[in-house]
């Protein structure tokens, strides 16, 4: 028997199946989770002038302690149509432009206005230059915000409006069709009769992938029928840019998605992976379309969702790190020795500490309700105390 894959080779290997799909320009509003294409270099200072960040009034600090004379005012949204000269102040407010002249701001709560006389009441505003914003003190015309690959999150967005774009260069979302097989399964909440069970995997699956840049049809079915299989594959590839199989991926006499595959004229390349749940993997191509097939076992198609899917979706999408990120934190309890296959174990990360949860078994699926983590045990690592470090990977 051939050797198992280890994880990694097979994520290289899938992602370079394909490049990123090709970008366009989109609105704000269009764009969050989607994955920059160019960096988003700043077309402007921000602040673009040097801004009051109280209201108060703006003096120069040589005149503390006053009395002085207010000149006039300074509001947010226009330049102030003076300076500020010995012995005077100007109204200012929160976000407007300070006169030239003046370079210190005295709080409104540390002063007493009597027509045009100003006196300070309280402490003062103690340093030269407080409660203003310097000119570009959160970004400069010029600085490279955000790198191209970047994911759009809702504070990116923010950056980026800032920055003086009205619109971002983003990599297309790809299209992608889940198709689950195998004759037990029914569309959840449908009444079952002996042998079948609900369909679990195509609501987790489009669950996990509405978080992404993708655009997910509607799920599909296909019965355990290689003929079939064979149809349906070549018609989703007309519309998709990736299909994901669950379940038939193995080598039982009921599991048709390689045979199928190959029927529909894709090229296979089918993977055995020492990873614990999920061994069996199925990736290829039918012409542009990508298709990745996942074991049927509800947590082995979750576990192997997090580490091929959603890499393959954010990769496609223009993404400049798409594999999961791996963290440490110590464990809560004991930990057995690993075996010959990488585990990723269900577990729960709270209070700064990971426990792995009760029901391993690639069956189940109420061990995914609890799990906020995936805990990782290298094949063959020794067997592990409470405290000890372990690598996660969050997954909710
Ligand atoms: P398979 O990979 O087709 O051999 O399926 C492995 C196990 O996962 C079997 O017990 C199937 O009944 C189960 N299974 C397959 N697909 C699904 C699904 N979409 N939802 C829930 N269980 C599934
Ligand atoms: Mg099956």
């Amino acid at each position: 028997m051939a050797a198992l894959l280890p994880v990694e080779d097979a994520q290289a290997r899938l992602l370079a199946l394909q490049g990123a799909l090709p970008s366009n320009k989109i609105a704000f509003s269009e764009c969050f989770g989607c994955y920059i294409s160019d960096d988003v270099i700043a077309q402007r200072d921000q602040p673009a002038a040097p801004l009051s960040a109280m209201d108060g009034y703006a003096i120069r600090f040589v005149d503390l302690p006053g009395p002085w004379t207010v000149i006039g005012e300074s509001a947010a949204g226009a330049a102030p149509d003076r300076a500020v000269g010995a012995g005077q102040a100007m109204r200012i407010f929160t976000g407007a432009m300070l006169p030239d002249g003046a370079d210190t701001v005295i709080v409104q709560e540390d002063v007493a206005i009597d027509g045009a006389a100003l006196t300070m009441t309280g402490d003062g505003p103690g340093a030269h230059g407080r409660h203003i914003r310097a000119r570009a003190a959160d970004f400069a015309a010029g600085d490279r915000l955000l790198p191209a690959g970047t994911r759009l999150t809702p504070g990116a967005i923010a950056a980026a409006a800032m920055s003086g774009a009205g619109q971002l260069a983003v990599g297309r979302r790809p299209r992608v069709a889940i198709l689950t097989t195998g004759d037990e399964l029914v569309q959840a909440g449908r009444s079952l009769t002996a042998g079948q069970i609900p369909d679990s995997n195509s609501p987790m699956l489009t669950a996990m992938l509405a978080g992404e840049p993708a655009e997910v049809s509607l799920p599909h079915h296909a019965r355990d029928d290689r003929a079939t299989l064979a149809k349906v594959l070549k018609e989703l590839a007309r519309r998709h840019d990736v299909i994901v199989t669950v379940g038939g991926a193995s080598v039982g006499d009921h599991d048709h998605v390689r045979g199928a595959l190959a029927d529909a004229g894709g090229r296979i390349d089918f993977w055995k992976i020492a990873m614990r749940p999920g061994k069996p993997l199925i990736a290829g191509t039918i012409g542009d379309t990508i298709l990745l097939g996942l074991p049927g076992n509800p947590s082995s198609a979750y576990v192997t969702a997090i580490l091929f899917l959603l890499p393959l979706i954010r990769h496609l999408a223009g993404a400049r790190d798409p594999l999961p990120a791996v963290h440490q934190a110590p464990l809560a309890a004991p930990l057995a020795a690993g075996g010959t296959r990488r585990d990723y174990l269900r577990a729960r990360f709270s209070a700064g500490q990971l426990t792995p949860l009760i029901g391993q078994e690639s069956s189940m699926t109420l061990p995914l309700a609890a799990a906020n983590a995936l805990l990782i045990r290298e094949i063959g690592a020794p067997p592990r105390a409470a405290g000890a470090m372990a690598d996660y990977i969050v997954i909710a």
